[in-house]
């Protein structure tokens, strides 16, 4: 009874002790780049839109706290962008972005994360799977741990942490980018063609979880059109909240729940 009750209290410990979800939000381009241009629509302008109401939506929900990488139309490296959400110690990144092809019917949203692993290191992939509990979900809490003190670590020791980190990364970004596809009220995709991966540089160069988003296809003449509704931006910025909603509840109850 009293190892019950011990049991209770840690897992009750748990959800009143877990920690608001740090957000870093990145609207795409800016500046001088003004993104895609279609229909009179500024890429540019509708990721900022989105941003600042995905914002307003996770900033007034104490399980987050978001900040963005831009809060005005300015120039913004993709380097500034990484490095922001990694100074800040994001626990999420999601970049906003929306598509133009020259096809005009292509419409739908896509949900980006990093590429997998190259198959020589499915070994560390394979390692990294046998350090899962037995409900097939990592038992470590996200971020990973920093190793801050490394200097009397072999560099193929240090090389195969940092991979055990990439390979988790990318295993919750892929799970992040399933949740907001799960959410999303917008213009669909089917979801074999909704979710894909790709090496964007933001998504790439961060050290926490990353989606880059896809809003819409601008060259699209109706999308564009909703893209350029404040109506449809408060939509689509609401799905991804309910998305990221469902995917921090999940995380907080990860040493309960089997993600797999
Ligand atoms: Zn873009």
């Amino acid at each position: 009874m009293i190892q019950f009750l011990f049991v209770l209290l840690i897992l009750t410990s748990h959800f009143v002790m877990a920690k608001p979800m740090k957000v870093i939000l990145d609207p795409g381009h800016g500046g001088e780049d003004r993104g895609a241009e279609y229909f009179g629509v500024t890429e540019a302008k509708i990721n900022l839109e989105v941003a600042k109401l995905l914002n307003e939506y996770l900033n007034s929900d104490q399980r987050f706290q978001a900040y963005l990488t831009r809060y005005k139309d300015i120039n913004l490296t993709l380097e500034e962008r990484s490095e922001f959400a990694n100074t800040k110690n994001g626990d999420l990144f999601i970049s906003l972005h929306a598509n133009a092809f020259n096809q005009s019917l292509a419409k739908g949203v896509e949900f980006y994360f990093q590429n997998q692993l190259p198959p020589d290191e499915e070994v560390l992939y394979l390692a990294n799977k046998e350090n899962e509990n037995k409900n097939g979900f990592v038992t470590s809490d996200w971020p990973l741990e920093p190793i801050a003190d490394h200097d009397h670590l072999k560099p193929e020791v240090m090389s195969i942490i940092q991979d055990l980190q990439l390979n988790s990364r990318i295993r919750f970004s892929s799970q992040l980018a399933e949740f907001l596809n799960m959410h999303w009220k917008g213009i669909t995709r089917p979801k074999k063609h909704a979710i894909k991966q790709a090496p964007f540089h933001v998504i790439s160069h961060v050290m926490m979880p990353a989606n880059l988003i896809e809003m819409g296809y601008l060259s699209n003449k109706k999308e564009a059109h909703n893209l350029n509704s404040p109506k449809y931006q408060k939509k689509i910025a609401k799905s991804i909240f309910e998305g990221l909603i469902k995917y921090k509840e999940t995380i907080d109850k990860s040493p309960v729940n089997d993600l797999n």
